[in-house]
């Protein structure tokens, strides 16, 4: 941490200054604290990010709080209108936005669209808000009574952010809570916060009325103002499981309403029927894919019976053809990890890992270029649990394999894992997929898909220490969050008011 924001020689070598966005417009930190951003494909620091104080997030709150009535009061129409007006300047820009992913995650541009198409399936979804806040009519519930209920916003929400999607996971939340009628304030990442500006400066040229979305930059002491803030109703977390059990206690704690999505430890399941190119296809697609920096990838194949040696001779032989390389490069399948402290962190899995028992496959940290925050793929064979690799969420490109002789062996280790993001299984047997879906604990479940990331229809959540709090996140269980339920009972006296009017009857 540095403890100005872009000093002289910052400056002086291109380093960004990235600030906080609240009622609209840029606002320049006062903190004196800031954090760097790199670029993992260089190693170069490209930005120094501005750190809120208490009194910064404040003023984002404020600016939230004043802009809340009258955008609650837009109508339904108006804001789906709104909506389809984001949805078409995100998709016509999403290379522009893609390529900022790409600069301070590291990710490869074709993972970063694929990030970007992602989110704007959710923007899609709140362009039907009009239908997705319907709610219930009981006519002569009692003579001449009628009873509905509707949905209502909640206020000011906050959602806080991690690093590994810097569009996509803020879009999961600001979009049904923005299109609900509150008005949000964002904490990203400080790893990668430039995603937020953009989408900031976009709803606006979109037509949001200032004050609706606001950005403030930081660390703890800005999260901790989050969740302290009184005029915040309800905060929405996606981040690391030891963070979010935090955020949790500490919202609820705080009377807020709050979801908070964890980590996770993803196992693979593959069974002595599976098509065992498919599987090896989808295990290393699965697990390498944005360099293992997903809450969705997987990071453990557990090979039943005899499936182990076809299989791990299959993954092998197809490590050397993933093409690692700056994200920038189109002919790039997979980039370098986060930061310089993350990929020394999981490089100490590879290093521990055959004193814990577990064998290195294919080693890694061999044949990386010298620049930038690069491992290359990683396969550790009889991975168990009690080894650390079993036990962590690596969150790197470091695959492991855990070989038990029984269907039933492997459904033990999921459900005693105690995260419960997403699983696989790989079979042709459609009984035994279909007893592994009922039975498996875990809120994401994938029959021959490795990464069964719900589409925005469905909502996003997984169970044990993966989530905290009863909502998933987007979709149906996101509309439900961000709102809360008003009955209303009532009897009219005869209607005395009526004009003519031929006009044909429109919305607005
Ligand atoms: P992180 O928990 O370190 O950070 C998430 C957010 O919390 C950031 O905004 C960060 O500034 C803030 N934060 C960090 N330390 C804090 C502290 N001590 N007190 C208060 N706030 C703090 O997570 P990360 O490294 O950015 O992201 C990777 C993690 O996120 C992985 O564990 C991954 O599985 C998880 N993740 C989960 C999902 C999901 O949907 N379940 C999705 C994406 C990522």
């Amino acid at each position: 941490m540095t403890e100005l924001a872009t000093t002289p020689a910052e400056e002086q070598a291109g380093v960004t200054r990235i600030s906080h966005w609240i009622g609209g417009r840029v606002v320049a930190g006062r903190s004196g604290r800031s954090g760097p951003v790199y670029n993992p494909a260089t190693g170069r620091q490209t930005g120094a990010v501005d750190f809120a104080t208490v009194e910064e997030v404040d003023e984002a709150v404020q600016a939230a709080k004043a802009a809340f009535p009258e955008w609650r009061a837009v109508s339904l129409a108006k804001r789906a209108e709104l909506f389809f007006r984001i949805r078409e300047l995100v998709h016509e820009r999403r290379e522009e936005i893609a390529r900022i992913l790409v600069s301070e995650h590291g990710k490869v541009l074709s993972d970063a669209l694929g990030e970007v198409t992602r989110g704007l399936e959710v923007i899609e979804y709140c362009c039907g808000i009009p239908s997705l806040l319907k709610s219930e009519y009981s006519e002569q519930a009692s003579t001449g009574i009628d009873v509905y209920s509707i949905r209502q916003p909640l206020g000011v929400v906050a959602g806080i952010t991690p690093f590994n999607f810097p569009a996509m996971v803020p879009m999961w939340m600001w979009a049904p809570a923005i299109a609900c009628g509150n008005t949000f304030v964002l904490k990203p990442s400080e790893k990668d916060p430039s995603a937020s500006l953009w989408t900031a400066e976009l709803l606006q040229e979109a037509g949001l009325p200032d004050g609706v979305f606001n950005v403030v930059m930081g660390d703890k002491v800005a999260v901790d103002a989050v969740l302290e803030h009184p005029d915040i109703a309800a905060v929405s977390f996606v981040g690391s499981t030891p963070i979010a059990r935090y955020v949790y206690e500490k919202a609820t704690a705080n009377g807020k309403r709050c979801q908070a999505l964890g980590g996770a430890k993803n196992h693979m399941i593959v069974l002595p029927d599976a098509d065992i190119e498919m599987a090896a296809d989808a295990a290393v697609s699965a697990a390498y894919g944005s360099a293992g920096e997903r809450c969705m990838a997987v990071s453990l194949v557990v090979a039943v019976g005899d499936v182990a040696e076809p299989l791990i001779e299959a993954i092998k032989e197809r490590i050397p053809r993933v093409k690692v390389g700056d994200g920038m490069d189109p002919a790039s399948e997979m980039g370098p990890l986060v930061t310089k402290e993350h990929r020394d962190r999981v490089a100490s899995y590879v290093e521990a890992a055959p004193a814990e028992g577990a064998t290195v496959v294919v080693d890694g940290r061999e044949g990386v270029p010298e620049q930038g925050f690069f491992l290359n793929p990683t396969l550790l064979d009889n991975v168990t649990p009690g080894m650390r690799a079993y036990a962590d969420e690596i969150f790197g490109p470091v695959l492991g394999i855990t070989r038990v002789a029984t269907y039933e062996e492997a459904v033990r280790l999921v459900n005693e894992n105690p995260y419960g993001n997403g699983t696989a299984i790989f079979t042709r047997d459609g009984g035994v997929a279909r007893r592994f879906q009922f039975e498996v604990q875990a809120g994401m479940v994938g029959i021959n898909v490795p990464i069964p990331v719900p589409v925005a229809y469905y909502s996003f959540g997984g169970w044990k220490a993966s989530l905290f709090g009863d909502r998933h996140i987007y979709g149906p269980e996101g509309i439900d969050f961000y709102t809360r339920g008003k009955v209303v009972t009532s009897r009219w006296p005869d209607p005395a008011t009526s004009k003519v009017d031929l006009g044909f009857p429109q919305t607005r």
